[in-house]
């Protein structure tokens, strides 16, 4: 999927268009608790185009002067987007702070379109012919305030995607490692490949830094996403908050399964929590990963003790399985590739129509449906209509009386009839025509 990245001096109107292009995600999970939303990281579409959408004006590197913030979010466009949307002001003319985002901007080859924003009325379209001067073709008049001019915008932006090559089947098993610094993402990543002995191919991805690892355990091949970006050290916006955000984001899309890595040494961190978030929310299946486990001095309840804090502080991940392990001593990461491919076979699981109606109907039996103010719910009819993650739709007299809990009732049912270990499952609520 193309990474479009939205640059430009603070105050031209950046977000207001991010926002506009984004949209709402509609979300069908419930309320992920500890999941702030980080706006500026979005999914976009146009004419049936998906993309992925970058505000770099909401990566802030904190104490850099102006030129050098200015510096870095363009050479984050560069480094992150296929196609680059650098914004101006129309109603200021060309600013030094354009010209010095211009210049960094030229020199990439990533195609770059310029929009000249605030540009509310036909009347003030003259203002936009200045902006040839910076050297990037054609200025898009548009109007954030209005929502005008994004229509011929977007066609630009997407006739500059990169050709898609030719889909060829891909039996890989693509996983990616989250969390925050320091957790041991990278010495997890070596300590893999140092294990499974086979090839080692690096893969160029969409982008240039986009770098996946590829090797085969047992004879399944498995693909570490963004490899790159987790060993990758130095430029001074890498270490704010905000990127690495966007880049587990990034990555989290762009697998079948997530490692939540946490560091047994400092436990669960407020920053763990939303990391978590995002892979629940995305969908994907989900592992927690435990690294470190060499530096507790334990007992017979440590272990215990742990699984049972994370239990309790990520409620949302009670499909996921912890193991704990050490990148140092390897301890029991030779479980991990099993693992993944178990969860990834449960995250694509399908069951067929008539046994998900008998689990349901038992489930019905056992424990009758609500009534919520005299209507009671009937449910007609189950079928699971997507997976990776399953997602099972329920035909019914009224969704509305399909409530949480019976809901979370029924997902508990349909668990302990069939493995779906290590992946979310969405129920729908239709009525029934
Ligand atoms: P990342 O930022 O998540 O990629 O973390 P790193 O892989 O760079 O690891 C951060 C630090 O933790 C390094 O000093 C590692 O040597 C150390 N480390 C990583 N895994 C382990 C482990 O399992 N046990 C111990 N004791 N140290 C570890």
């Amino acid at each position: 999927q193309p990474t479009v990245a939205i640059v430009g001096r603070p105050n031209v109107g950046k977000s207001t268009i991010f926002n506009r292009v984004a949209g709402e995600r509609i979300s069908i999970v419930e309320d992920t608790p500890g999941v702030t939303r980080d706006r500026i990281y979005a999914h976009g579409e146009w004419l049936g185009h998906n993309f992925n959408l970058i505000d770099t004006g909401g990566i802030e590197v904190s104490n850099e002067p102006f030129i050098k913030q200015i510096t870095a979010q363009a050479e984050i466009a560069i480094d992150e987007a296929d196609v680059i949307i650098f914004m101006v002001n129309g109603k200021q003319g060309i600013t030094d702070a354009d010209e010095r985002v211009a210049q960094i901007l030229y020199k990439s080859d990533k195609p770059v379109v310029l929009a000249v924003n605030k540009i509310d009325n036909f009347e003030s379209r003259a203002d936009i012919y200045d902006f040839y001067a910076l050297g990037f073709g054609d200025p898009y008049p548009i109007s954030g305030a209005h929502g005008l001019g994004l229509g011929d915008l977007l066609d630009e932006v997407i006739k500059n995607f990169p050709e898609v090559p030719e889909n060829q089947p891909d039996d890989s098993i693509r996983f990616s490692l989250i969390g925050r610094p320091n957790v041991g993402k990278s010495s997890l990543v070596n300590a893999i490949l140092g294990d499974s002995r086979v090839i080692v191919s690096d893969v160029a991805g969409t982008t240039r830094d986009a770098i996946d690892t590829k090797f085969v355990h047992d004879g399944q091949e498995f693909t570490i996403v963004d490899t790159a970006g987790i060993r990758k050290r130095g430029k001074v916006y890498e270490k704010t908050e905000k990127y690495s955000v966007m880049r587990a984001m990034k990555a989290i899309d762009d697998s079948n399964v997530v490692l939540v890595v946490l560091n047994a040494e400092e436990g669960i961190r407020e920053q763990d929590k939303r990391v978590a978030g995002y892979a629940h929310e995305a969908g994907k299946g989900v592992i927690i990963v435990v690294n470190k486990w060499d530096t507790l001095k334990k007992d017979n309840h440590t272990q215990q003790q742990f699984e049972a804090d994370i239990r309790s502080e990520f409620q949302y991940l009670a499909y996921a399985p912890i193991i704990f392990v050490s990148a140092k001593t390897k301890q029991r990461l030779e479980r991990l590739p099993n693992l993944i491919e178990k969860v990834d076979d449960n995250h694509n699981k399908r069951i067929s129509s008539s046994t998900l109606n008998e689990v349901i109907m038992d489930a019905v039996a056992i424990t009758p449906t609500p009534t919520i103010k005299t209507r009671k719910l009937r449910i007609y009819y189950a079928t699971q209509v997507a997976t990776a993650p399953p997602t099972i739709v329920l035909f019914v007299n009224d969704p509305e009386l399909l409530h949480f809990s019976y809901k979370r009732y029924l997902e508990n049912q349909i668990r302990k009839n069939f493995d779906f270990k290590g992946t979310p499952i969405h129920i729908i609520a239709r009525s029934r025509k």
